[in-house]
């Protein structure tokens, strides 16, 4: 067997115990809290070893076999792969591995089919959309003419006529479909028709449920967009990092986006770790996985309404629920402080035509990707959402910290990362 170097974490500790310390802490907070952001997830340990090895030290601007420096020839073969089984999983013509978040994704998908000052129609902020799909304090903003459309006020669903007139009316160079807090389905076929009628490329941005279409629990957006952005930290499991999917015909474009046009040299232990995450997603496991996420969400959000809370666009199909808590009396920022100081981790989030501030909100959102990584089930979603209603209620702190003992018995049961 020759000897893998992998993360000594003994030599850490001799080294920076204060660093070190954070490491154990955090993997403390990651075992015994329960952890409910609908963007967070348990990546494995492979991908974590992926992560952290000598592939870090490796400069590979450039694709595999098209370097600008020498050395590549190890490299090159964990991007390939990494190409090749996104490629497969998605039933997508090209895959760039390299982008090293989300948000640079995106940038890289602005620069290929768009000239600073063009018209691109997004989902709006407060309705779910994300920064980059147009925030004034986020260059898609500052840079771009961004228009919005929102969801209907009767059922908070996409409005798709709203998006059909504002597209006739505005003419973008691109449509973006895709959210942070949108716990429904989005129908890619209507919006493909949209594109075909007002001449725009099709973007999809995947971030928060690329991870169930990988696993086959929702319809995918690849056979009908043009370009598909997502990270691949979240339901997908994989490593920090981004990722994007295009038809043949934009390969180029946005190859020449990602790099030279956004990024120096990409990650190339993220890239490793992105092939092994992609692998595990081809297994029926991660099937099961992604099926089951889906099932404790709809759990989730129907026991939060057992509780009294509202679950907006009625109830989820996705991994993740966003609750109107009006009617617990406190604000979505309260709501999350108290959940925290109990040990539950989630955040506050705005719901639509929110009466309230974007830094205080009406709404909290769930998501059940980590939950579910450990081994909950529909069960244990009852359970949480009696103690998040019961730490919402309370603004004691002997209460939350009875509470936490409950969560920390909880999370026992369904340990991660165990040595
Ligand atoms: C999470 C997310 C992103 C950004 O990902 P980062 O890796 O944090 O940059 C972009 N778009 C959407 C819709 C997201 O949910």
């Amino acid at each position: 067997m020759p000897t893998f170097y992998g993360p000594d974490f003994d030599a850490l500790t001799r080294q920076d115990p204060e660093i070190a310390q954070v490491l154990l802490s955090e993997l403390k907070r990651q075992q015994t809290n329960l952890q409910l952001i609908a963007s967070e997830n348990f990546t494995s340990p492979a991908v974590l070893a992926a992560m952290g090895s000598t592939l870090s030290n490796k400069y590979a601007e450039g694709y595999p076999g098209k370097r600008y420096y020498g050395g590549c020839e190890e490299v090159d073969k964990a991007e390939f792969l990494a190409i090749e089984r996104a490629k497969s999983l998605f039933g997508a013509d090209h895959a760039n591995v390299q982008p090293h978040s989300g948000a640079s994704a995106n940038v890289a998908v602005y620069q290929a089919f768009t000239k600073p000052g063009d018209t691109v129609l997004a989902m709006s902020l407060p309705h779910g959309g994300h920064l980059t799909h147009g925030s004034a304090v986020n260059f898609s903003g500052k840079w771009f003419n961004v228009e919005s459309y929102g969801v209907r006020s009767d059922n908070e669903l996409i409005d798709y006529d709203e998006l059909r007139d504002k597209a006739i009316a505005t003419k973008p160079k691109m449509i973006c479909s895709g959210a942070t807090a949108y716990p429904s389905l989005i129908d890619f076929e209507k919006i493909r028709a949209i594109c075909d009628e007002v001449g725009a490329i099709m973007w999809v941005d995947a971030a928060h449920f690329i991870g169930l279409v990988a696993g086959k629990a929702i319809p995918s957006p690849v056979p009908y967009a043009d370009v598909v952005s997502f990270t691949t930290h979240k339901v997908l499991r994989g490593p920090r990092g981004g990722m994007i999917l295009t038809k043949a015909e934009h390969a180029t474009a946005i190859d020449k986006a990602v790099f030279p046009g956004m990024q120096g040299g990409p990650i190339m232990s993220a890239v490793a770790g992105k092939a092994v995450a992609l692998a595990e997603c081809a297994t029926l496991e991660f099937q099961k996985y992604a099926k089951d996420v889906i099932v404790n969400a709809k759990a989730l959000a129907a026991a939060l309404e057992v509780e009294g809370m509202r679950a907006v666009s009625g109830g989820t199909q996705t991994h993740l629920a966003l609750m109107d808590i009006r009617s617990t009396g406190v604000t979505g920022k309260v709501a999350d402080e108290r959940c925290g100081a109990a040990g539950i981790v989630m955040n506050k989030n705005s719901i639509p035509n929110d009466p309230q501030k974007p830094g205080i909100t009406s709404g909290v959102r769930v998501g059940t990707p980590a939950t579910t990584t450990q081994g909950m089930g529909v069960l244990e979603m009852k359970v949480i959402a009696q103690l998040i209603s019961r730490a919402i209620a309370s603004d004691d702190a002997a209460t939350h910290s009875a509470i936490r003992n409950e969560v920390h018995a909880l999370t026992a049961r369904f340990p991660i990362y165990q040595a």
